[in-house]
Formats: C-alpha cells, sequence, structure tokens
C-alpha cells in the first residue's frame, strides 16, 4: 500500500508509519467495497422499502464475515457497536447488570484497556466489588491469583487476547478452562489481536469477544461484540431496539459493510501477513536492543507478530515521538493514544513492575501493510541517533 509522499526542503520524503495500534489506513479493496454505502445505497436498514432491504442485506453480509474469522457458532452471535470502546462497555456493564441476581463482583487484568477499566470502576461505585489481577514483568496474567479470586458472585471476569502497549499475548485457552470450570463468563477485548492471530471463540472458550473495525484495516466508528449463545445481556443503549434490542441506534451501514469486508480480507491474509510482520518485528528489536540501556518491553516471545515495544533509560518517550516525528518523518508512540494525554505513565508499565521513570521512557512500534523490510536500518538509524541527542541533553 503506498505512503503518503511528503517533502522536506523539496526532497520528497518517505513517512514511516509505526503506530497501527493507533489508527490504520483503510484498506482501498474495503473502500472500494463499501463506499457505495455512504453514495448511493444509502437506505436505513430498518425501512422495509428495497433501499432499505439493501441496507439490512449488507449489515448481515458483514455479520456472517465476522462470525467466520472469529469461528462464532452463527452469525446471531455478533452484535455492532461503534467501536472497541462501545462493545468492551455493553460486554461489562451489560452482562455485570442483566447478571446481578447472581452477584455483584466483576475481575480484570492490571493491563486491560482503559475502556474495560473504566466501565468496571464506575461498577465499583454503585456497589460492585472489583478485582484487579496481576500480572508478572512480560505481562502474563498471575494464573493462580486469579483462580483463588473468582468466586460464584462473579458476572464478568475480562482478559485480553493481547496488549496493545507491550504486544504479551495471553494465555487464553488456560484462563478460560479456569473461569468456566467455575460455572463464570469470560469477556475477552481482542481489538489488537484480531486479524493477526486465529482467534476462534469455540476452540479458546470465549464468551464475549470485542473486535474493532479500523484495527483490522476497516473504517473507523464500527466494532462488534461476540455474544456466545446462551449468555444473557442488558441493553446499555435503549432505543428503537436494533441489534437484538441490545444495541439501538441507526447503523452506520458503511462502516459495518467494511467491517465486514476488512474481516474477509483479514481471515485470507492473516497467515501471510503476520509470518511478514513478525520478521520485520523480529529485525527491528535485534536492531533497536544494540542501543544502550535499551530494553524490550512484554513478552519476548509470545508476542503480537507486528509490535515491538522498548523503554529507553534516561530520556522521555514524548521527546524520542516529537523527535523522530520532526527530525526523520517517522511516527511512533509511546503508549495507548487513548492515554496519551494523560501526565501519568502508562498503568500497563506500572503493572509489569516499572518504576515511573522507567516507564516514561517507553517507545512503541506496531507495524502494518506499509512497512516494508527496507526501513529497518532507516528506522534504527532514526532510533539510535534520536536516543543519543536525547541523551546528549538530558540532565539526568
Ligand atoms: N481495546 C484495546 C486493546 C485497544 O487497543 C483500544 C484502542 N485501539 C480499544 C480497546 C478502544 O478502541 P476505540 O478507541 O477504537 O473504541
Amino acid at each position: 500500500m503506498p505512503t503518503p509522499s511528503l517533502t522536506f526542503r523539496g526532497e520528497p520524503m518517505r513517512m514511516i508509519y509505526l503506530d497501527h495500534a493507533a489508527a490504520m489506513p483503510i484498506n482501498p479493496g474495503v473502500l472500494e467495497f463499501a463506499k457505495r454505502y455512504l453514495q448511493s445505497d444509502f437506505g436505513n436498514p430498518s425501512s422495509l422499502y428495497s433501499a432499505g432491504l439493501e441496507a439490512k442485506r449488507i449489515i448481515e453480509d458483514a455479520r456472517k464475515k465476522i462470525a467466520e474469522l472469529i469461528n462464532a457458532e452463527n452469525e446471531t452471535c455478533i452484535v455492532f457497536t461503534s467501536g472497541a470502546t462501545e462493545s468492551n462497555n455493553l460486554a461489562i456493564k451489560g452482562t455485570a447488570l442483566r447478571n446481578i441476581g447472581k452477584g455483584k463482583k466483576v475481575v480484570a487484568s492490571a493491563i486491560e484497556h482503559i475502556s474495560v477499566l473504566n466501565p468496571m470502576k464506575e461498577l465499583q461505585k454503585s456497589g460492585f466489588e472489583l478485582t484487579i489481577i496481576p500480572v508478572d514483568s512480560t505481562g502474563i496474567v498471575d494464573i493462580e491469583e486469579l483462580d483463588d479470586s473468582l468466586t460464584k458472585d462473579t458476572t464478568v471476569t475480562s482478559i485480553m487476547y493481547a496488549n496493545n502497549e507491550i504486544g504479551t499475548i495471553e494465555p487464553i485457552k488456560e484462563i478460560s478452562e479456569i473461569v468456566h470450570e467455575k460455572g463464570l463468563y469470560l469477556h475477552v477485548d481482542a481489538t489488537a489481536a484480531a486479524g493477526r492471530l486465529p482467534v476462534d471463540v469455540q476452540n479458546d472458550g470465549i464468551d464475549l469477544l470485542t473486535l474493532s473495525s479500523n484495527d483490522m484495516y476497516g473504517p473507523q466508528g464500527a466494532g462488534a461484540l461476540y455474544i456466545k449463545p446462551g449468555v444473557r445481556l442488558q441493553s446499555i443503549l435503549p432505543g428503537g431496539g436494533q441489534e437484538r434490542g441490545l444495541r439501538s441506534g441507526t447503523e452506520n451501514v458503511f462502516a459495518i459493510a467494511g467491517m465486514g469486508e476488512a474481516a474477509r480480507i483479514a481471515k485470507d491474509e492473516m497467515a501471510q501477513e503476520s509470518k511478514r510482520l513478525r520478521g520485520i518485528r523480529d529485525g527491528l528489536i535485534s536492531e533497536i536492543l544494540k542501543v544502550e540501556e535499551s530494553y524490550l518491553t512484554g513478552h519476548p516471545t509470545q508476542r503480537l507478530p507486528h509490535h515491538a515495544s522498548f523503554r529507553f533509560s534516561r530520556i522521555e518517550g514524548e521527546s524520542i515521538l516529537l523527535n523522530m516525528d520532526m527530525k526523520y518523518n517517522v511516527q511512533v508512540s509511546t503508549g495507548s493514544a487513548c492515554t496519551s494525554r494523560m501526565l501519568e505513565p502508562s498503568h500497563v508499565l506500572i503493572a509489569i513492575g516499572l518504576k515511573h521513570e522507567e516507564a516514561h521512557g517507553s517507545m512503541v512500534l506496531t507495524l502494518g501493510r506499509s512497512n516494508e523490510v527496507e526501513e529497518i536500518p532507516i528506522i534504527t538509524k532514526a532510533i539510535k541517533e534520536t536516543v543519543q541527542r536525547l541523551r546528549e541533553l538530558t540532565p539526568l
């Protein structure tokens, strides 16, 4: 996929984009497939005339493609939302409130995305008990602690498939066995993993699964929640009763049609593309770790194929990001874009045991379709020079 061509002092300059966890360019094939639902086929899926029926048809087509990507029992297990944040909110609040008769306890790992932790904290304010499960220094959830924490009054347990800031992949199958032994529900946020790892809700034993369109090269503004047959939820957005009454509001037909097509493409291309990205990732990791006092964050092997995350001592991640952008036209991240305006260090890096000053020196690279193996020396040179310059300037 071509990257935006820029010029610097009159010379053509290629931007290297390394923050696919924050936003992804829409796949041109997806745009081609879905654009007519913005332009000509703009009917409301609830309308009974043919324009409405076409909109309804394409939504059902997308539902089927998403069910196939994650091996859902059938397409009725998929509910469309506006994105991963809404899916996480629906999964957590919807399950906790509908099953309040069972108990008032919710459980999450310490490295969940804030769109999981914050709805749980809201439930806590209204009288639920919230238990946070620690992780080890690589980000793997403490299985024994999880086992000890689950009781029959736990309504929902949320553990992510893979972490967006440190790339660590959780042992979801093992976790689901523990949760199911106690007859409880497991919610899994697969925003960072879907389209890169072969997520299989039946084989992995997942009751609720969050997906995001844009994280699979689909349009922004759509997400989905998989709900296993038999799992009961309460709507958190009442209105016209769309999406089986679980998510009211006129559907975002363009984004949903695009998400379906993005899921179909991801299913076809995932194995090959993940292998390609893994090669670039490993090349970057081995080169970047040659920088003095640089460390990999997250798991060394159980990590997302497109994900490389580091910390550098004695410098600030924000300075790395700005320097890499302005001087080299390389876009990197310091962690989650969703919390980038907060001054506090990332809760994920603190949970893996870093001190505040260590957590401030983080840099996250998430690769995608536009990245090429030829970029490795350009990126590593930019990082080496940046780190050296910033260290020369630092009073630390
Ligand atoms: N979960 C994870 C793991 C994420 O990385 C993100 C952000 N991409 C979200 C949830 C929230 O996604 P959104 O802001 O698109 O709703």
